[in-house]
């Protein structure tokens, strides 16, 4: 009796796959039962293999009559796991429905629609030269074609993206639209389901298993033909699909932290290639690498540079605070212009990235400060709750009234935090309405929507909010934006922090005005010369871009080279030392820079000190071929157990 031999993925943090074999042939990219020690586990087939010999354990299962994975989608896979450096059973595994990841569950899916010719509804905008120029352009796209759409914010980009889908849904084709985060996803679905109905879903991580798991059946069926979806949603099958798009391409947060160190973004970018499909990645404020691709021509460009209403954009203005009393982070300027904005009905939005009260509590007698047990953070005070909470762990603490260092009663809060804010603007104008915008205000469910639509609802009122309320939203009212913590972006040695302090503040100016174009943004500084300040103030975020690239250029930074990060995470800072020293004087760095280590970011998270080695390569070649031999190392040295280590390619976070 003859056996096939497979190679299966299985979901554990081993950097290879398990030989075993069966009887019968199986269908690569199926789920299957093998024995792994003494457990049954899940696998998936991801190869058939000539075998000689070798002792192997049988197949115990067969779950599905049908793969889950295709053979483009496993070469997807395989990419990101080699790309990543992460062992393939775990990326495999994260994009399973929650519902499939056990050997209970059979996936029992329904046979792929005969797609009938759908019904298509007149749009009512006319397009703007522009937009009509945009759309001739994208549908011209075929086979793999990755294209930026520069759109200046309300420009009209999804408008755009409208035209494109339904070009696909007339050629019977399927549709991706990735979304950065949740909270931009219930206007998109408005928008997509006015125009398409049922044939739009949603899918993200904040949906129960058995919603996701039924909209994963209707899009591989092919009865949902375009799916709206945050990162989890990047490897979404369909029948036919025609086009990804990609919005808001520059977010961090298509990058995950944890775990599979993965970028929707990228991940996208890849299956396009391999599936031979156009992807449209829309920003107005796209990354340097995405610029750096247009630059080399591997990228298409095309823009959209006026809004639909023809308003001007909003005046960028920089407010030099050296000299300046700040009355809870506000300079009296600011403050003026804020009831100047009320007078006249509109609505004024402070942009600053720190939720709570205030960021510190200190003792001015002795150096005592209050920090996290386990991360060694400072403790936000967060005033409704009446706790000291660490914004790394969310652990909470009462708030002493003597000071645990001395004894002495100087204890005082330092700095500005959405809550104090609040309530000092609630002092200063007593009759104005003011919503605040943080992960506080906004943790119960709809609860984000639910204020979204009355602040859009209301007339004069102030808006505070972190970077969460700066995405994707249209507030028609709003007419003066102040920014009041940019600084830390302008002084910051890690490259990637003055990017992203420009396309927060372009962002947030592409709030304002969009009714009428007499807005303005009060940046507040104690760096009013800073280059790259003056440069943003000129509102061209492309200008500004090109002018850090020729930098980067000469200093060969990203986007003109690539990086990854080793961490090394454990008890004490000592052996994450040894430990990366140790693995630093192993590799020849000829092409490579290697830097550390060096703490980490967080130098402390929950109880482990963690440190880094920074390497920065040339190429991804190098830096791939110096990633392999490092962790071929990691993989043979025994005492690696003893630190827990990660690898995190094109981090976006330090
Ligand atoms: P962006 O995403 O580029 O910032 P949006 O797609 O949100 O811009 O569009 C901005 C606003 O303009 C939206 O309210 C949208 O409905 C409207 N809009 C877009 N295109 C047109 C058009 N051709 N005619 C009229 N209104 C339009
Ligand atoms: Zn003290
Ligand atoms: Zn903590």
């Amino acid at each position: 009796m003859s056996n096939f031999f497979y190679n299966v993925s299985i979901a554990i943090p081993l950097r290879q796959a398990f030989t075993y074999h069966s009887e019968n042939q199986i269908q690569l990219g199926t789920r299957v039962a093998v024995r792994f020690g003494a457990k049954l586990k899940l696998g998936i087939i991801l190869e058939e293999i000539n075998h000689d010999g070798i002792q192997t354990k049988p197949i115990d299962q067969v779950l599905d009559d049908e793969p889950i994975f295709s053979a483009t989608e496993l070469d997807i896979l395989g990419w990101a796991s080699d790309y990543y450096h992460h062992p393939i059973g775990e990326v495999c595994n994260s994009f399973l429905p929650t519902s499939l990841r056990n050997v209970k569950t059979a996936m029992n899916i329904d046979a792929p629609l005969v797609t009938a010719d759908i019904d298509i509804k007149v749009f009512t905008k006319i397009l703007s030269d522009q937009q009509t120029n945009a759309v001739k352009f994208l549908l011209k796209l075929q086979g793999f074609s990755p294209t930026l759409l520069y759109g200046v914010t309300g420009s009209g980009k999804t408008e755009v993206y409208l035209r494109c889908i339904q070009e696909q849904l007339l050629k019977h084709k399927s549709v991706l639209l990735m979304a950065p985060e949740i909270s931009l996803t219930p206007q998109l679905e408005l928008r997509l389901k006015e125009q398409f109905g049922d044939l739009v879903g949603l899918y993200h991580s904040k949906m129960t298993p058995a919603k996701r798991y039924k909209v994963w059946k209707k899009f591989r069926s092919g009865e949902t033909r375009v799916l709206i979806g945050t990162r989890s949603a990047a490897m979404m099958s369909a029948p036919n699909l025609g086009l990804i798009i990609v919005d808001e391409e520059h977010d961090a947060s298509y990058k995950q932290h944890e775990g599979f160190k993965f970028s929707a973004r990228d991940l996208a970018i890849k299956r396009a290639q391999i599936l031979k499909i156009p992807i449209i990645l829309g920003s107005a404020t796209p990354s340097l690498r995405t610029l750096r691709s247009v630059e080399e021509k591997n990228f298409g460009i095309i823009k959209l540079t006026k809004r639909i209403t023809k308003q001007n954009p909003p005046k960028f203005s920089i407010l030099d605070i050296n000299e300046t009393t700040l009355t809870s982070g506000l300079a009296p300027q600011a403050i003026e212009a804020i009831a100047t904005t009320l007078h006249q009905n509109k609505q004024a939005m402070i942009f600053i990235n720190r939720r709570g009260f205030a960021p510190q509590f200190i003792c001015a007698n002795c150096d005592w400060r209050a920090t996290c047990n386990s991360c060694e953070s400072s403790l936000v005070f967060h005033h409704h709750q009446d706790r000291l909470i660490c914004h790394r762990c969310d652990s909470a603490f009462g708030v002493p009234t003597h000071c645990p260092g001395c004894s002495a009663e100087q204890l005082s809060f330092i700095g500005t935090g959405t809550e104090q804010l609040e309530i000092t603007l609630q002092e200063l104008f007593p009759n104005t309405h003011i919503y605040r915008m943080d992960k506080d205000s906004t943790k119960k469910a709809n609860s984000m929507e639910h204020l979204l639509n009355t602040i859009r609802d209301s007339q004069s009122s102030i808006l505070i909010g972190t970077q969460m309320l700066i995405k994707g939203h249209d507030f028609p009212n709003l007419e003066l934006v102040v920014a009041i913590d940019v600084d830390q972006g302008v002084t910051s040695l890690h490259p990637g922090a003055i990017e992203e302090m420009g396309q927060q503040l372009i962002q947030v100016a592409g709030r304002a005005g969009r009714a009428d174009g007499n807005a303005l943004v009060l940046v507040q500084s104690r760096y009013s010369e800073d280059k790259n300040l003056l440069q943003l103030k000129q509102g061209n975020y492309l200008n500004f871009a090109h002018s850090i690239m020729i930098e980067r250029k000469a200093l060969n930074q990203p986007p003109y080279a690539f990086e990854a990060i080793i961490k090394a995470s454990s008890p004490t800072s000592q052996t994450n030392l040894d430990f990366l020293q140790k693995l630093k004087a192993t590799v020849d760095s000829k092409h490579c820079m290697l830097v550390g280590p060096i703490p980490s970011m967080q130098a402390k998270l929950r109880g482990s000190y963690q440190h880094q080695l920074v390497l920065q390569a040339p190429s991804r070649v190098h830096l791939n071929s110096m990633l392999r031999t490092l962790i071929q190392t990691l993989s043979e040295n025994k005492k690696s157990n003893k630190v827990r280590w990660s690898v995190n390619v094109d981090p976006v976070e330090f």
